[in-house]
């Protein structure tokens, strides 16, 4: 039941966003991971234009620290909660350094020791800059998860993912991750989504507990 399910949604997010990317613009896994940091409550587009700034001056963990984080503040306000990012973005510096001799690491054990770092962040840096395979659960992804029973209605970001996981076949992980990012900005909008055009309509436990509360108001 679940496989067929699951093989809808894939069919369909195929037709609408054959090629889905990231984002945000990098060209190294340090980047990614400031970039990253700096996207918490902010769009992709702003964290663009702050970037393309940021990177000219600073773009690897020692440029960073010889910036410093006065003049970082400064720089990153534009994106919001600039004095916890630029904390997060000195420290996790600092522990690159420290820690892996000035390179980003590779693994989710590794990325997660670094400060300012989460598993979100860490699964991002790990499909787009190590090509790894992992879904990491954003909000756009916890709540489609939801809405389409693939996790459950209570269930944490680490559930979810644990959840998808489980289901989401290994090469198509990272796809089905900016795949379903794409569907929560255009359609499975937070407030209205677009369920009229959606084609997940037979699908889904929020349409359908939608539908039959519309119709007992008839
Ligand atoms: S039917 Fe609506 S709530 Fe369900 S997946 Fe589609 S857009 Fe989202």
């Amino acid at each position: 039941m679940i496989v067929k399910k699951l093989e809808k949604i894939i069919d369909y997010f195929d037709r609408l966003f054959p090629e889905p990317a990231c984002a945000l613009d990098f060209a190294s896994a340090y980047e990614l991971l400031v970039a990253v940091i700096l996207s918490a409550q902010c769009t992709d587009k702003r964290v663009n234009i702050v970037t393309k700034d940021l990177f000219k001056l600073a773009s690897t963990p020692q440029q960073m620290l010889n910036l410093g984080i006065d003049k970082l503040k400064t720089i990153i306000y534009p994106c919001g909660f600039y004095n916890a990012k630029s904390k997060a973005i000195i420290e996790t510096s600092e522990d690159i350094i420290k820690k892996f001799n000035g390179e980003v690491p590779s693994s989710l054990e590794d990325l997660t020791t670094l400060r300012g770092v989460g598993r979100k962040t860490a699964n991002v840096v790990i499909a787009n800059a190590f090509s790894g395979q992992t879904i990491a659960v954003d909000t756009h992804v916890h709540r489609i998860s939801k809405r389409l029973d693939l996790t459950s209605e209570n269930s944490s970001p680490y559930q979810c993912e644990m959840d998808l996981l489980k289901i989401v076949p290994k090469d198509s992980r990272s796809k089905f991750h900016h795949q379903m990012i794409q569907f929560g900005r255009n359609i499975c909008k937070a407030i209205k989504p677009n369920c009229d055009i959606c084609e997940l309509k037979d699908i889904c436990k929020y349409y359908k507990i939608k539908s039959q509360t519309n119709n007992k108001r008839k």
